[in-house]
């Protein structure tokens, strides 16, 4: 059902996202714990792709943007594989991963025709004090971003605690050109969910929403370019960028993470915030 182009879902719906989000959150798990150096991105791709089929589940990355019958131009992995100063949808491919390098896997999965989309931030053997400071800022905004989320609020409370809450860390670029997103029997729906902004604005935060929250944070300006392959966003500047996501609901009770293993009750239960799970 959509409410003024907003797609709110039933109670069984938001179970096959659950699905779908605990195959994105066991994939990306796996991929944690797979990187090393000496590897290439594709495959990691591979990993990703045999356990999402093993599960039950389809990608909704590959062939995400493609036109026409013949399909061109669409997405040519399960994950996107972001290196260092690579922010967003990054190919995987031949590119070898090199110690002290961070990798930003983004993931998504589809069950029942439900989406779930989840990205962390891994370091490679040896990370240096300053990037691994930067991935836990960024990990640590998406949290309070989902932490400010409640019912009767609206969608920027989360912008507004993102925004904050990575300006209170440090001097951070943040990424404004893409933004977290809706998200049901579409991967991408409205509305946004910007990294930035005002409280208080925006859509209001009910029962059946649900949405990706996906901090994109640099070392240096937040500024950012796409290379000649059409997909991979990096920095203008060269400086290494962290990029953590995770997809949610609100419940009576509180936030759900749909892609968290544990729902996010660990998580939001040491910020102080109930946990609406089950
Ligand atoms: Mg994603
Ligand atoms: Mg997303």
């Amino acid at each position: 059902m959509f409410d003024r182009g907003i797609e709110i879902k039933t109670p069984a719906q938001i179970e096959s996202m659950r699905q779908a989000g605990l195959i994105v959150g066991t994939t990306l798990e796996m991929l944690r714990h797979s990187v090393h150096a000496g590897m290439t991105t594709a495959e990691l791709d591979v990993i990703a792709h045999d356990h999402i089929r093993s599960q039950g589940g389809t990608s909704n990355f590959l062939g995400y943007g493609a036109h026409g019958s013949s399909g061109a131009g669409g997405f040519p992995g399960v994950i996107c594989t972001s290196v260092n100063d690579e922010i967003v949808h990054g190919i995987p491919g031949t590119r070898t991963l090199v110690d002290g390098d961070i990798v930003s896997i983004d993931c998504g999965a589809i069950v029942d025709g439900w989406h779930g989309d989840a990205a962390i931030t891994v370091a490679v053997g040896n990370v240096a004090a300053e990037v691994r400071e930067l991935m836990r800022v960024t990990e640590e905004a998406l949290w309070q971003g989902i932490a400010a989320a409640g019912l009767k609020g609206h969608v920027s409370d989360i912008s507004h605690a993102v925004e904050t809450s990575i300006d209170e860390a440090g001097d951070y670029g943040i990424v404004e050109g893409y933004t977290g997103h809706g998200i049901g029997s579409a991967m991408h729906q409205p509305p946004n969910v910007p990294n930035v902004g005002r409280a208080g604005r925006g859509p209001k935060l009910i029962k059946g929403l649900v949405l990706a929250v996906e901090p994109m944070v640099t070392l240096g300006a937040p500024e950012n370019r796409t290379l000649d392959d059409g997909w991979t966003a990096v920095t203008a500047d060269g400086s290494w960028a962290a990029h953590y996501e995770h997809t949610f609901t609100i419940t009576d009770g509180g936030a759900w993470v749909l892609t968290a293993l544990d729902g996010g009750r660990e998580r939001l239960v040491s910020l102080g915030v109930p946990y609406g799970g089950p």
